[in-house]
């Protein structure tokens, strides 16, 4: 599994029902949330089969990061399956124990522990290009804007809501040393009891949804597993201080962008364009009045190979691409050159395509904007207005269901 290949495999639920053909496309990334900005297809799809090879060797440090998920696309509609990782399998009697041992701990989770969001941080991906050594590649800010101190561009994946923690009593021992380091706190640490899933990596930063206070992962001890696969953690937290930059790392429902970390920038032409590019937040994605969506992506196309190859254009082919964070403002900028191009948005199984026609022009020429109908419109009824300013910016939990493709949670349909 590490140095030959992965096999994975996957079966529909008894009471899937769409018609055929399905044509499944197994993805990696290295969180295992949904949201994530790492997923990546491993091969080409597989048609009407239930099994899939990944040949490359992912892992060489120690920690097994890498999980594994399915895009199932029927002729009517995509789904995409809960992600699964490398640490084991469980036969269908231990998945039933896994699963009993769980929801206890949720039952104790209602009763004691704070709401919250979890942060992974990014461990693979485009370094950082401000604040690397040139040559060891150490980090040497750990309040860099541009990656919060990961030392990967963008620095952290879309936070995951409702993480519900409990937390330990925490022991404050706070000091004043005249001599040299003025006021300290010799044990900013408490110890946090959470669910094994997903897996929390070193630095990861959960944050306390009623002060805000945000903690960084000092340390994991498995309190409980079955069969290897790790079902609760205990973890050592240390508490981040207030001037640090993980404090502006949103979390969604943020009316405006805070003054916080600046977009990485990627592409080779002139002009950077995000979310700002016409006015504060024009380009957030919205496909639904006051609805950003997060963890879609965002390819631009020339609008020369748009009118080629329509909306199913092979995405390979855009002139740059990113993801959007919360409240669907984009995790980089990309430069472009003056010309016409069409942002395509979408979120697999859930969101889009949706499409934008967006001139870019030299910044001291007048800019020229149309807006273009929605591609594939009979899937998109409720999304004549892809992008607008909303607003009112609530949570993600307020976020109305769009009822056109089948929203999948948890192994609805897929048991990988
Ligand atoms: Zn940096």
């Amino acid at each position: 599994m590490v140095r030959g290949r992965t096999r994975v495999w996957w079966q529909l639920d008894s009471i899937f029902n769409d018609t055929g053909p399905y044509s499944f496309q197994l993805q990696v990334g290295r969180t295992g949330l949904k949201d994530a900005a790492d997923w990546k297809n491993v091969g080409a799809p597989v048609v009407d089969g239930y099994v899939a090879e990944d040949p490359a060797w992912r892992e060489s440090g120690y920690d097994n990061t890498v999980h594994y998920r399915v895009v199932l696309k029927t002729p009517t509609t995509t789904y995409v399956s809960q992600a699964a990782n490398c640490f084991g399998q469980l036969n269908t009697r231990d998945w039933g124990i896994a699963q009993e041992i769980v929801r206890k701990e949720r039952l104790r989770n209602k009763l004691v522990s704070a709401p919250g969001y979890l942060l992974k941080r990014m461990r693979y991906g485009k370094p950082c290009t401000r604040c690397l050594d040139p040559l060891t590649k150490e980090i040497t800010d750990n309040d860099c804007p541009e990656c919060s101190g990961s030392g990967f561009a963008v620095g952290w994946h879309p936070p995951l809501a409702m993480q519900c923690w409990d937390l330990s009593p925490q022991m404050i021992d706070e000091d004043v040393d005249n001599n040299v380091k003025g006021n300290t706190r010799n044990n900013p640490y408490v110890s946090a009891r959470v669910i094994g899933f997903p897996a929390v990596n070193k630095w990861d930063v959960w944050i306390n949804a009623n002060s805000d206070e945000r903690w960084a992962v000092e340390s994991i001890k498995i309190v409980a597993a079955i069969r290897n696969i790790p079902l609760i953690y205990e973890l050592k937290l240390g508490l981040l201080p207030f001037s640090n930059s993980a404090y502006a790392i949103e979390v969604g429902g943020e009316v405006q962008e805070r003054t916080g970390p600046t977009l990485p920038v990627s592409g080779c032409g002139l002009i950077p364009v995000d979310h700002d590019y016409l006015g504060p937040d024009s380009l957030v994605y919205q496909p639904v009045d006051g609805c950003p969506v997060v963890g879609a992506s965002i390819y631009v196309i020339t609008q020369a190979d748009f009118d080629t190859h329509g909306i199913a254009i092979d995405r390979s082919l855009a002139v740059g691409s990113t993801t959007t964070r919360v409240n669907g403002r984009w995790a980089s900028s990309i430069k472009l050159d003056p010309g016409a191009y069409v942002l395509i948005f979408e979120k697999v199984g859930e969101y889009g395509p949706d499409t934008y026609a967006l001139t870019v022009t030299d910044p001291n020429a007048e800019l020229t904007v149309t807006e273009q109908n929605t591609a594939s419109a009979a899937e998109n009824e409720q999304c004549d207005q892809p992008i607008s300013q909303s607003e009112s910016s609530p949570t993600p939990d307020d976020f109305p269901k769009l009822n056109k493709q089948t929203r999948i949670t948890g192994n609805n349909f897929f048991d990988i």
